[in-house]
């Protein structure tokens, strides 16, 4: 049995073919766009399909990551984010199914990342944590008693848009105040870009040369603060025994060490004894996470 799996993203498609025990067996990148033309449910549905059909016979199951929210229950996205133009409504489940004959799971990015951790990856081991992811925005997953916690329309854990500043800056979706508008990576590159007067990755914030500049020092304690905000109201809610945090920027030495240090020195006795732990798959958290549904899938059909 061989999973096909693919992790959809604004700007780049992963795909590859793992295999019942959950190893990749290959895996490869290809732009979310098809020429010029910038990405759009089109361009993603084009590639998937080309994909589908170039690897047709050599799988029997297919597990679907992507960017926006999705109704796990029936696989179609309900409501695609801006970086993919026309995608709300798209029936990926429905379309490829029945243009290949293989059972299709779709799930949300964060969802399969969290879902890959759990049994792959940080979370191993444990039956109840949060995750977090700091990027562009801020993804959240719950996974309880071996399952994700979904919701009524399969959109719990949007954890980027708890309201952390009420009134404050304006955020992509629309409302003003949210967690994401300032903990998220790209608020931080914000920040730092601005003050000098170009782009600065968030890698770049983090050399050694970068990290003497005052302003840069200012700026990271900062951010650390506002990522701390949104965890302590975490904390509160869930009492969670662990939390994962993802995006390509908690890998950089120290940081989750100081985060674990504020929120411990922000909540009271009950919730201090919980765990940090960066996310450990990086980049093939969701290709394992879309496998893992995609199984699930196809066990629940026999
Ligand atoms: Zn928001």
């Amino acid at each position: 049995m061989k999973i096909l799996v693919f992790d959809i993203g604004g700007t780049a498609i992963k795909y590859g073919l793992v295999s019942e025990n959950f190893e990749i067996l290959e895996s490869h990148e290809i732009s979310s766009a098809i020429d010029d033309e910038g990405t759009t449910a089109k361009s993603v549905l084009q590639n998937l399909d080309r994909v589908m059909t170039e690897y047709k016979g050599k799988y029997d199951v297919i597990g679907i990551s992507t960017a926006g929210q999705v109704d796990f229950e029936t696989g179609v996205i309900v409501y695609g984010s801006d970086n993919i133009p026309g995608f709300t409504g798209t029936d990926m489940r429905g379309i490829f199914e029945s243009k290949y004959g293989v059972p299709v799971a779709v799930d949300n990015d964060v969802n399969c990342a969290g879902l890959g951790e759990a049994h792959f990856g940080a979370g191993r081991g444990s039956d109840y944590f949060i995750c977090l992811t700091y990027g562009t925005g801020v993804g959240g997953a719950i996974y309880l008693n071996g399952d994700i916690l979904r919701g009524a329309k399969s959109a719990a854990g949007e954890f980027g848009h708890m309201v952390t500043h009420a009134g404050g800056a304006q955020c992509t979706c629309g409302r003003k105040g949210c967690y994401e508008a300032y903990a998220s990576c790209r608020a931080l590159t914000d920040r730092v870009s601005e003050h000098f007067g170009r782009y600065v990755s968030g890698r770049e914030i983090y050399e050694p040369q970068m990290l003497e500049d005052p302003f840069v020092q200012q700026a990271i304690s900062d951010w650390e603060d506002e990522i701390v905000n949104g965890l302590v109201s975490l904390s509160y809610i869930f009492n969670p025994p662990l939390i994962v945090l993802g995006g390509g920027i908690m890998s950089e030495e120290q940081l989750v060490n100081n985060i674990r240090k504020k929120l411990i020195n922000r909540v009271g006795i009950n919730y201090q004894s919980v765990q940090l732990e960066k996310a450990q798959l990086r980049n093939k958290a969701g290709m394992l996470g879309a496998a893992y549904i995609a199984k699930e899938r196809l066990d629940s059909l026999k």
